[in-house]
Protein backbone atom coordinates (compact mmCIF):
# COMPACT_ATOMS: atom_id res chain seq x y z
CA UNK A 1 0.00 0.00 0.00
CA UNK A 2 3.04 2.01 0.83
CA UNK A 3 3.35 2.28 -3.11
CA UNK A 4 0.09 3.39 -3.91
CA UNK A 5 -0.60 6.30 -1.18
CA UNK A 6 1.10 9.36 -1.24
CA UNK A 7 2.84 10.13 2.49
CA UNK A 8 1.82 13.95 3.72
CA UNK A 9 4.04 14.95 7.05
CA UNK A 10 1.16 15.27 9.69
CA UNK A 11 2.55 18.44 11.17
CA UNK A 12 2.52 20.13 7.67
CA UNK A 13 1.82 18.31 4.67
CA UNK A 14 4.48 18.12 2.52
CA UNK A 15 4.30 15.49 0.73
CA UNK A 16 7.27 12.64 1.70
CA UNK A 17 7.66 11.60 5.05
CA UNK A 18 5.59 10.64 7.78
CA UNK A 19 6.59 13.78 9.57
CA UNK A 20 9.11 15.70 8.01
CA UNK A 21 12.42 16.33 9.86
CA UNK A 22 11.36 20.74 10.32
CA UNK A 23 8.36 19.14 12.05
CA UNK A 24 10.62 16.37 14.23
CA UNK A 25 12.61 19.12 14.92
CA UNK A 26 9.53 21.42 16.52
CA UNK A 27 8.73 17.76 18.07
CA UNK A 28 12.26 17.33 19.76
CA UNK A 29 11.99 20.36 22.59
CA UNK A 30 12.62 19.29 26.33
CA UNK A 31 9.34 19.79 28.43
CA UNK A 32 8.48 23.25 30.48
CA UNK A 33 6.13 23.26 33.10
CA UNK A 34 2.38 24.22 32.72
CA UNK A 35 1.24 26.98 34.69
CA UNK A 36 -1.76 25.73 36.11
CA UNK A 37 -3.44 25.94 38.99
CA UNK A 38 -3.13 22.32 40.11
CA UNK A 39 -1.52 20.54 42.68
CA UNK A 40 1.15 18.61 40.90
CA UNK A 41 3.65 19.26 38.59
CA UNK A 42 2.52 19.28 34.78
CA UNK A 43 5.30 19.16 31.94
CA UNK A 44 3.97 20.39 28.56
CA UNK A 45 6.11 19.93 25.30
CA UNK A 46 4.53 23.19 23.56
CA UNK A 47 1.54 25.04 22.77
CA UNK A 48 -1.55 23.61 21.12
CA UNK A 49 -0.11 25.15 17.98
CA UNK A 50 0.92 24.34 13.97
CA UNK A 51 3.09 20.79 13.78
CA UNK A 52 1.86 19.59 17.55
CA UNK A 53 -1.60 20.49 17.09
CA UNK A 54 -1.57 18.61 13.68
CA UNK A 55 -0.47 15.68 14.40
CA UNK A 56 -2.80 15.37 17.05
CA UNK A 57 -5.72 15.66 14.87
CA UNK A 58 -4.17 13.46 12.42
CA UNK A 59 -3.56 10.75 14.90
CA UNK A 60 -7.11 11.69 16.71
CA UNK A 61 -9.83 12.15 13.35
CA UNK A 62 -7.66 10.47 10.93
CA UNK A 63 -6.18 7.54 12.45
CA UNK A 64 -2.57 8.28 11.25
CA UNK A 65 -0.72 5.71 13.33
CA UNK A 66 1.94 5.55 11.33
CA UNK A 67 2.80 9.17 13.91
CA UNK A 68 2.80 7.48 16.83
CA UNK A 69 6.69 6.32 17.18
CA UNK A 70 7.12 9.79 16.48
CA UNK A 71 5.31 11.45 19.21
CA UNK A 72 6.47 8.43 21.34
CA UNK A 73 9.58 9.33 20.62
CA UNK A 74 9.45 12.75 21.85
CA UNK A 75 7.79 11.95 25.09
CA UNK A 76 10.31 8.93 25.66
CA UNK A 77 13.39 11.49 25.52
CA UNK A 78 10.81 14.38 27.70
CA UNK A 79 11.22 11.61 30.44
CA UNK A 80 14.47 10.61 30.15
CA UNK A 81 15.40 14.64 30.32
CA UNK A 82 12.45 14.80 33.22
CA UNK A 83 14.90 11.49 34.94
CA UNK A 84 18.20 13.19 33.95
CA UNK A 85 16.71 16.64 36.07
CA UNK A 86 15.77 14.32 39.49
CA UNK A 87 12.10 14.91 38.26
CA UNK A 88 11.22 11.26 37.75
CA UNK A 89 12.22 7.69 37.88
CA UNK A 90 13.97 6.92 34.56
CA UNK A 91 11.90 3.13 34.82
CA UNK A 92 8.49 5.06 35.88
CA UNK A 93 5.54 3.76 35.16
CA UNK A 94 3.28 5.62 32.66
CA UNK A 95 -0.34 6.00 33.76
CA UNK A 96 -2.24 7.14 30.14
CA UNK A 97 -4.94 9.88 30.83
CA UNK A 98 -8.72 8.92 31.94
CA UNK A 99 -10.99 9.02 29.04
CA UNK A 100 -14.42 7.82 28.34
CA UNK A 101 -15.25 4.99 27.30
CA UNK A 102 -17.23 5.74 24.62
CA UNK A 103 -14.94 7.87 23.01
CA UNK A 104 -12.45 5.34 23.11
CA UNK A 105 -14.66 2.86 21.21
CA UNK A 106 -15.30 5.19 18.41
CA UNK A 107 -11.65 6.10 17.94
CA UNK A 108 -10.84 2.50 17.96
CA UNK A 109 -8.33 2.72 20.89
CA UNK A 110 -6.72 5.03 23.18
CA UNK A 111 -4.20 7.01 21.62
CA UNK A 112 -2.73 8.34 24.37
CA UNK A 113 -2.27 4.52 25.46
CA UNK A 114 -0.63 3.27 22.27
CA UNK A 115 2.17 5.93 22.20
CA UNK A 116 2.73 5.42 26.21
CA UNK A 117 3.36 1.57 24.87
CA UNK A 118 5.41 2.48 21.79
CA UNK A 119 7.77 4.40 24.45
CA UNK A 120 8.38 0.83 26.02
CA UNK A 121 8.44 2.01 29.40
CA UNK A 122 5.94 0.05 31.81
CA UNK A 123 2.35 1.28 31.05
CA UNK A 124 -0.73 0.62 33.23
CA UNK A 125 -3.49 2.01 32.12
CA UNK A 126 -5.92 1.88 35.21
CA UNK A 127 -8.39 5.37 35.27
CA UNK A 128 -11.61 5.74 33.77
CA UNK A 129 -13.71 9.09 33.16
CA UNK A 130 -17.33 8.12 35.43
CA UNK A 131 -19.84 7.95 33.16
CA UNK A 132 -21.79 10.18 35.34
CA UNK A 133 -19.80 13.59 34.31
CA UNK A 134 -21.50 15.61 32.38
CA UNK A 135 -19.74 16.59 29.12
CA UNK A 136 -17.33 19.64 29.58
CA UNK A 137 -18.93 21.62 26.86
CA UNK A 138 -19.54 25.32 27.77
CA UNK A 139 -18.47 24.74 31.58
CA UNK A 140 -15.90 26.66 33.19
CA UNK A 141 -12.67 25.50 34.58
CA UNK A 142 -14.17 25.90 38.18
CA UNK A 143 -17.15 23.90 36.78
CA UNK A 144 -14.87 21.41 35.00
CA UNK A 145 -13.42 20.41 38.17
CA UNK A 146 -16.42 20.27 40.62
CA UNK A 147 -18.07 17.85 38.09
CA UNK A 148 -14.77 15.59 37.01
CA UNK A 149 -14.86 12.09 38.12
CA UNK A 150 -12.67 9.67 37.63
CA UNK A 151 -12.49 5.89 38.78
CA UNK A 152 -9.53 3.96 39.57
CA UNK A 153 -10.15 0.54 38.07
CA UNK A 154 -6.55 -1.54 39.37
CA UNK A 155 -3.85 0.14 41.69
CA UNK A 156 -0.06 0.26 40.25
CA UNK A 157 2.36 -0.52 42.72
CA UNK A 158 5.03 2.07 41.25
CA UNK A 159 5.15 5.79 41.32
CA UNK A 160 3.91 6.88 37.95
CA UNK A 161 3.92 9.56 35.65
CA UNK A 162 0.43 10.38 34.22
CA UNK A 163 0.43 11.26 30.34
CA UNK A 164 -1.83 13.13 28.08
CA UNK A 165 -2.11 14.24 24.79
CA UNK A 166 -3.49 18.12 25.42
CA UNK A 167 -4.17 20.29 29.30
CA UNK A 168 -6.68 22.73 29.16
CA UNK A 169 -8.20 23.49 32.66
CA UNK A 170 -5.78 20.42 34.20
CA UNK A 171 -9.49 18.80 35.37
CA UNK A 172 -9.19 15.73 34.17
CA UNK A 173 -5.46 15.28 35.46
CA UNK A 174 -5.95 17.09 38.97
CA UNK A 175 -9.13 14.22 39.39
CA UNK A 176 -6.75 12.02 38.20
CA UNK A 177 -4.47 12.12 40.79
CA UNK A 178 -6.87 12.57 43.36
CA UNK A 179 -7.95 9.26 43.24
CA UNK A 180 -4.55 7.57 42.46
CA UNK A 181 -2.85 9.70 45.46
CA UNK A 182 -6.20 8.86 47.96
CA UNK A 183 -5.34 5.08 46.48
CA UNK A 184 -1.27 5.33 48.22
CA UNK A 185 0.00 5.66 44.84
CA UNK A 186 2.98 8.21 44.63
CA UNK A 187 2.49 10.51 41.75
CA UNK A 188 5.56 12.35 40.31
CA UNK A 189 3.25 14.41 37.77
CA UNK A 190 1.72 14.73 34.40
CA UNK A 191 3.45 14.89 30.95
CA UNK A 192 1.33 16.25 27.96
CA UNK A 193 1.92 16.32 24.84
CA UNK A 194 0.57 20.02 24.36
CA UNK A 195 -0.69 22.66 26.77
CA UNK A 196 -4.06 24.59 24.82
ZN1 LIG B 1 6.26 18.82 8.41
Amino acid sequence: MELFLPRACGGCGAPGASLCTACQRVWRAPPKLARLNVALPVWTLAPYDGPHRNVLIAMKERGRADLADFVAAAVGASISYLAAQGEVEHDITLVPAPTRAVSQRRRGGDPVERVCRKTRLSTFPCLRISSSTPDSVGQSAQQRRLNMRVELLRQPQTPVLIIDDVVTTGATISASANVLRAAGVQVRGALTYCQA
